[in-house]
Order: C-alpha cells, then sequence, then structure tokens
C-alpha cells in the first residue's frame, strides 16, 4: 500500500473521531478533512502586542523544504493549507509556495496583517492561486494602530482590504478580545458588518509569545462568559458570522442554551489542535496549534506526516486524553476545552481549560 493509500485507509479508520461533522466550517471546532498552516517566517512589519510568536530565532525552512511540507500536507486530501507568519508577504518566495500549494487539491489561504497590500500585491496572490487572506482589527483607527504599535497600520491595512476585494480575494477577518480593546469590539463588528465582509473571528487572547507580557488583558471565566451571551445577540443584528475563536465552548454553549442540535445536522467537534489541525513553525517545529508552542517533531528531522501520526502529543490529543474538569465534562468530545489556553495557563496540554464557565453549571 502505497503512502498516500495507507494514509487515506488510517483517516478513514479514525474518521468518525477526528472528522466529525461541522456546521461552520473551520476553527477551533472541526474542519473536515483538516488544517494544516506553516507560519512561514517570524520576522514582520508591525509589532503587535499580543503577537503569538517572538522574533528570537531567525531561523527558517528554505523554499525546497517548503515544497516538501506542502506535498506531504496534500497527501490528507482536500485540506485547508494556510500560510501565516509573522508577515508572510515579507518572504520573497511567497507567491511561488502559493502558487505550488494551489497546484493541489488544497483550498490555500493566508494570515496577513494587510498593510503590504497593494494592488499590484493582490494581483500576485490571486494569480498564485491564494483563495481568502485574512485580515486582523484590534480597534478602529489610532485603537488599531496602538495595538499594533505601529502608527497608520489601520490605514494601510484598509488599503490593502480594498486592493484584496477590487482584485476579487476574498477577505475574512481576525479580531483579538482583550479587556483593553474590549470597548472596541461593537464598533469593529459594526465595521465588518458594513464592509459586507462575511466573517469575523473574535480571537481570545492566549498569552504565548509577546501576549506573555499583556496576560493581565485576557477575559476571565465570567468575563468570556458575558462576551458569549453578547456575541450571541449581536450575531441577530449583523449578517457577518461571529465566530469566537480560541473558545470551543462556544459551541457547548450554543447547545447548553438550546441553539443548535444534534438533530439539525450541527454537530461540533471541538478543538481541532492536533487532530484535524497541525502548525508548522518557521524552523520546522510542528505543533497542534498557532498559540500551543509545545513540539511535537520537526520536519528537518521526520517526516510531518509521520509526525502527525506517530507523535505521543497528537495521539493523546485525539484520544481527548483530559484532565481536571474538562475530563469529566459531558461537553468532553463537542468541546474539549482550548488546549492551547490550558498549555498557556498551567504549562499541560492536556489540563483542563481554566476560562471554561460552562462546567460547574451543567455537571
Ligand atoms: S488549542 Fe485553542 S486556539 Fe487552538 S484549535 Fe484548539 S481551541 Fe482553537
Ligand atoms: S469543562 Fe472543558 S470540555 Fe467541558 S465545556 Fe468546559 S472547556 Fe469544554
Amino acid at each position: 500500500m502505497s503512502e498516500a493509500a495507507e494514509l487515506k485507509s488510517w483517516i478513514s479508520t479514525h474518521k468518525d473521531d477526528i472528522f466529525a461533522n461541522d456546521a461552520v466550517g473551520t476553527g477551533c471546532f472541526s474542519y473536515s478533512p483538516g488544517e494544516i498552516i506553516w507560519a512561514v517566517t517570524k520576522r514582520c512589519n508591525l509589532k503587535c502586542k499580543h503577537c503569538s510568536i517572538s522574533e528570537v530565532d531567525p531561523e527558517e525552512l528554505s523554499t525546497e523544504e517548503g515544497f516538501g511540507l506542502i506535498e506531504e500536507a496534500a497527501k490528507f486530501g482536500p485540506v485547508k493549507f494556510g500560510f501565516t507568519g509573522g508577515e508572510p508577504l515579507l518572504r520573497d518566495d511567497i507567491y511561488e509556495l502559493i502558487e505550488y500549494a494551489a497546484s493541489f487539491d488544497m483550498q490555500v489561504v493566508m494570515a496577513t496583517n494587510g498593510t503590504l497590500i497593494t494592488n499590484e500585491v493582490a494581483k500576485r496572490l490571486k494569480k498564485a492561486g491564494l483563495e481568502r487572506a485574512a485580515m486582523s482589527i484590534d480597534g478602529i483607527g489610532r485603537a488599531h494602530d496602538a495595538f499594533r504599535g505601529v502608527p497608520g497600520a489601520f490605514k494601510d491595512m484598509l488599503r490593502g482590504m480594498k486592493a484584496c476585494e477590487e482584485e476579487g480575494l476574498a477577505v475574512q477577518i481576525f479580531t483579538t478580545v482583550t479587556r483593553d480593546n474590549y470597548r472596541e469590539i461593537p464598533k469593529i463588528i459594526k465595521f465588518v458588518d458594513e464592509s459586507g465582509l462575511w466573517r469575523i473571528y473574535l480571537i481570545y487572547l492566549i498569552a504565548v509569545g509577546r501576549g506573555k507580557a499583556i496576560s493581565d488583558a485576557c477575559l476571565s471565566r465570567a468575563e468570556n462568559m458575558a462576551f458569549f451571551d453578547y456575541t450571541v445577540n449581536k450575531q441577530k443584528e449583523v449578517n457577518t458570522w461571529l465566530k469566537p475563536i480560541c473558545n470551543p465552548q462556544y459551541w457547548a454553549y450554543l447547545k447548553a442554551k438550546g441553539l443548535v442540535d444534534r438533530d439539525d445536522g450541527t454537530e461540533f467537534t471541538g478543538c481541532t489542535a492536533g487532530i484535524t489541525r497541525f502548525h508548522i513553525f518557521p524552523n520546522g517545529d510542528v505543533t497542534p496549534c498557532a498559540y500551543l508552542p509545545a513540539k511535537a517533531g520537526n520536519i528537518r528531522q521526520s517526516h510531518f506526516l509521520d509526525i502527525v501520526r506517530n507523535s505521543e502529543m497528537f495521539k493523546a490529543l485525539r484520544a481527548r486524553s483530559l484532565k481536571g474538569q474538562c475530563a469529566t465534562c459531558k461537553y468532553k468530545r463537542i468541546c474539549g476545552g482550548c488546549r492551547s489556553r490550558a498549555y498557556a495557563f498551567s504549562g499541560d496540554y492536556l489540563g483542563e481549560d481554566p476560562v471554561c464557565g460552562l462546567w460547574d453549571k451543567e455537571q
């Protein structure tokens, strides 16, 4: 049996556990058959307060190593292959890498700060085969600039967003939700909705990388539950899809509220880290998630697929061998807690999610 056929067979055997259906598509609550995200560089032209990767290690995979990774990722089937950073547009070979990824049966996407995108850049990205670009907004105008550490970042991001739209490249928005920018959230949602963008990811601040220095800005358990209440009510008013990210218990919350039901075809699988979602750091380290810097292996030493199949970390995550309240929770299967948040708080990626407001109420 070829390696690809063997992998397909392996996936087929485990599909009920790892690829349960999902009503929404991607993010922290399942995507079939999966997402492979490569942070191509740690370099960046901004200095965001919450950046999950530091700039200590300048090591980057070469173009050839990137091609090898893309070939292995394509063996998963029609996965989503994402480029991120740092700022991925700082790599000279980024168009070549996108083009190569797009030559396989994968959706090719990119997370960028948007500030380097002109019409010419957007045209090249589209021509190379990029399907979507995600850009970040953490405040409106100067509030965004302050968060991102560079004056003019908001204006430049808007130019990039407009250029993508003009060149027919879909844009979605990432927003980090913290105590510091909480008052900006309604303004951001209004802006995104009025701009006609279809999706906004509202991302809980995971205190890793540079974000460790602002861990006091993380929402508390009570604040996070209030944020869920706000989000679900706000959803009724806007067309853009509001998706809390790094918060798999949002789906358990919706279920507890009777807002989603197994019978309506909606079933969530919770945190996908190390299950259907894999992250590759610039130096080749493979981890379960961008916000979970615990290494399962390195693609310079082992094949990516071997790491995915054989790493003890990924086996434990697939088995949901969780601890604390997540271990016995009735929502374990559809939530599983944010493994990155557990790791950031306790150093144990199998530990309980410390910002869950559902367990006490429901068990
Ligand atoms: S670890 Fe957290 S951020 Fe990563 S996929 Fe799971 S829920 Fe999402
Ligand atoms: S206890 Fe853990 S598994 Fe249960 S809802 Fe909370 S975070 Fe999710």
